[in-house]
C-alpha cells in the first residue's frame, strides 16, 4: 500500500478539520460531556441508526442509565425496553453484557486500550478507536461505513470492503491520514463528511473539502466506490408440480416429509425424476386429459432458485388406489386446507377454480 507523503497527510487532515470547524456537528448530546461511557453508548446506537433517530433514544437511555454501573446492574429487560424501536437488539444485549464485565473485571471503568476494548462483546476496532479518540483524544483511527466510503473514493480503492485485503488497505489509509493531534474532531469530521456530503448515492463533491485530490471525483467515478458486494451465484433447480383434478374437481395435495424444504407442509405432488405416465401409474391414477402448464415462476431460497412449472390435468382413480389411501394425501375441495402450505403452493392454488 502506498505510503503518503507527510505533506499529503497534513493537507488531508487540515482540510477536513477546517471544514469541521465551519460545518461539523458539535452539539449532539453525546458530544456534551463526552465520557467513554457516553461515547460508547452513542457509537453502538449509531451503528445501524441515523443520528436524528438516535438522539431521543440516547437521551432516554442516559436518564435511566447515567453511568456504566447503572447499566450493569439493571435487568436486561429494562435495557431492552429502552432500546425498543431501535432494532438490532443484539447491540443492547452486548452493551449490557459488556457493562457487567467492565464492572467485574475493570472496576467499572471502561478500559483505555484498543485491545481491551475489543475484547468486550459488540466492540470492534472502529468502535474502540472512536471511544478512545472521541472521549480521550487518543491517536486512534476509525473506519465506520461513512469513513470507508470517503476513503475508498478519495484513494480510488477498488473492491468490496468485506474482503480482507480491501479492508486492510482502507485501514492503512485511515491510519495514515488520521492526525496525532485533534484526533477526536478529525474522526468526528470524517464521520460527518461521509454522512452528510459524501453520501452513498448523491455525493455533493462541490461542497467537499477533499474534492481537488479525490480520485473518484477527478474521474467522475464516485459511485464505483466502495466496490459492491459480489452477488452470490446460486444454482437453479427445476420442478414440475402436478395439479391433479379428480372427477369431483378436487385437487390432490401431499404432505411433505417432516424435515427438509417445507417440512410437514402440504404441497402438490412433484414429478421428480420420473415421467408423468410413470408417476400416475405408480399412484394408480389414469389421466383423462392432456397435461397443461398453468403457471411457471421462480421461487428463491437462500441457497438456490427453484423454477416451478405447474401442470394441470384430470385424472380418475384406477382399480386400486393404495398409494393415495394414506393420511399423507388428501383431495382438496378448495375450502379448508388440511394444514399449512408454502407460499409458492398457495400461489398456484389461488389460480384454481373449484
Ligand atoms: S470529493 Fe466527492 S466523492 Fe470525493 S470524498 Fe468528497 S464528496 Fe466524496
Amino acid at each position: 500500500m502506498p505510503a503518503l507523503t507527510k505533506r499529503h497527510r497534513d493537507k488531508f487532515a487540515k482540510q477536513v478539520l477546517t471544514w469541521f470547524d465551519e460545518h461539523g456537528r458539535k452539539h449532539l448530546p453525546w458530544q456534551q460531556n463526552p465520557t467513554p461511557y457516553r461515547v460508547w453508548v452513542s457509537e453502538i446506537m449509531l451503528q445501524q441508526t441515523q443520528v436524528a433517530t438516535a438522539i431521543p433514544y440516547f437521551k432516554r437511555f442516559m436518564q435511566r442509565f447515567p453511568n456504566l454501573e447503572a447499566l450493569a446492574t439493571a435487568p436486561i429487560d429494562d435495557v431492552l425496553a429502552h432500546w425498543s424501536g431501535l432494532g438490532y437488539y443484539a447491540r443492547a444485549r452486548n452493551l449490557h453484557r459488556s457493562a457487567v464485565r467492565v464492572l467485574d473485571e475493570h472496576n467499572g471503568v471502561l478500559p483505555n486500550t484498543l485491545d481491551a476494548l475489543q475484547d468486550l462483546p459488540g466492540i470492534g476496532r472502529s468502535t474502540a478507536g472512536a471511544i478512545l479518540s472521541l472521549s480521550g483524544g487518543q491517536h486512534q483511527a476509525i473506519l465506520d461505513g461513512n469513513v470507508k466510503r470517503v476513503l475508498a473514493r478519495y484513494f480510488a480503492v477498488d473492491g468490496w470492503p468485506g474482503k480482507k485485503p480491501v479492508l486492510d488497505e482502507l485501514w492503512d489509509y485511515s491510519e495514515q491520514v488520521t492526525p496525532a493531534t485533534h484526533t477526536g474532531p478529525f474522526n468526528q469530521a470524517m464521520m460527518d463528511l461521509g454522512a452528510s456530503i459524501c453520501s452513498r448515492t448523491k455525493p455533493q463533491c462541490s461542497l467537499c473539502p477533499l474534492a481537488k485530490q479525490c480520485q473518484a471525483n477527478l474521474t467522475s467515478a464516485q459511485l464505483n466506490y466502495p466496490g459492491k458486494k459480489p452477488k452470490k451465484v446460486i444454482p437453479v433447480k427445476r420442478t414440475c408440480m402436478l395439479v391433479l383434478r379428480n372427477t369431483q374437481n378436487h385437487v390432490l395435495l401431499v404432505q411433505r416429509p417432516p424435515t427438509g424444504i417445507w417440512g410437514g407442509l402440504w404441497s402438490l405432488p412433484e414429478l421428480g425424476e420420473v415421467e408423468l405416465a410413470q408417476w400416475l401409474n405408480a399412484a394408480c391414477l389414469n389421466a383423462v386429459s392432456e397435461a397443461t402448464s398453468i403457471a411457471q415462476f421462480r421461487h428463491t431460497f437462500s441457497h438456490y432458485h427453484l423454477d416451478i412449472d405447474a401442470q394441470e390435468l384430470s385424472v380418475k382413480a384406477g382399480a386400486s388406489n393404495l398409494v393415495l389411501e394414506t393420511d399423507r394425501y388428501v383431495w382438496y375441495n378448495g375450502e379448508q386446507l388440511p394444514g399449512g402450505v408454502a407460499a409458492p403452493i398457495s400461489k398456484i392454488l389461488d389460480l384454481l377454480a373449484f
